[in-house]
């Protein structure tokens, strides 16, 4: 777990209320990480945390693809991804977690992030992930054998946002 020194936040060594950590996350994070949904991926990553009566306030950010598997044809396909979380952390007694507040040992004071950040990028792939139209391997085959597809095909709005991302991306 050495690979992931990096994101371990020294919450009661705070020299000031606020402090802030910059990350650039890859392939190497999500192995280190093992998490179920996500193994390779490029992110950059930020989060500051701030320091108000006895509780911290850990604001995670970050921006960029993960590569996850197209639910049409099953190849890793870049998924954008972008957002910002928090998280509420305060010192006590033993390391506890109920979903709002995690709880870290006051004799340790630290708290490993990798995790956390993990699952809050892991949290921002969509339920249905495709490639986008005409990039699928199947998309070939599957406008030639369907021709009505087109209309039973209900447009998700979702997609057409994920449409201007990607256009832009390739501007
Ligand atoms: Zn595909």
């Amino acid at each position: 777990m050495e690979k992931l020194d990096s994101f371990k936040v020294d919450l009661k060594g705070m020299i000031s209320d606020t402090v802030s950590y910059q990350w650039h996350i890859d392939d190497r994070f999500f192995s280190a990480v093992q998490g179920p949904e996500i193994q390779q991926g490029q992110l950059d990553a930020s989060l500051q945390v701030k320091r108000t009566s006895g509780v911290y306030e850990l604001t995670f950010g970050f921006a960029g693809t993960v590569k996850v598997a197209c639910d049409r044809c099953m190849e890793l396909m870049d998924q954008p991804v972008e957002a910002e979380q928090t998280l509420k952390v305060k010192l006590g007694d033993r390391f506890e977690d109920d979903g709002d507040m995690v709880t870290v040992p006051e004799g340790d004071g630290t708290l490993n992030v990798a995790w956390n950040l993990y699952e809050f990028i892991a949290l921002e792939i969509p339920i249905r992930h495709v490639h986008p139209q005409g990039e699928c391997p199947l998309d070939a085959e599957f406008e030639e054998s369907s021709s009505e597809q087109e209309t039973e095909k209900p447009i998700d709005p979702r997609w057409n946002d994920l449409r201007k991302i990607l256009d832009n991306e390739k501007k």
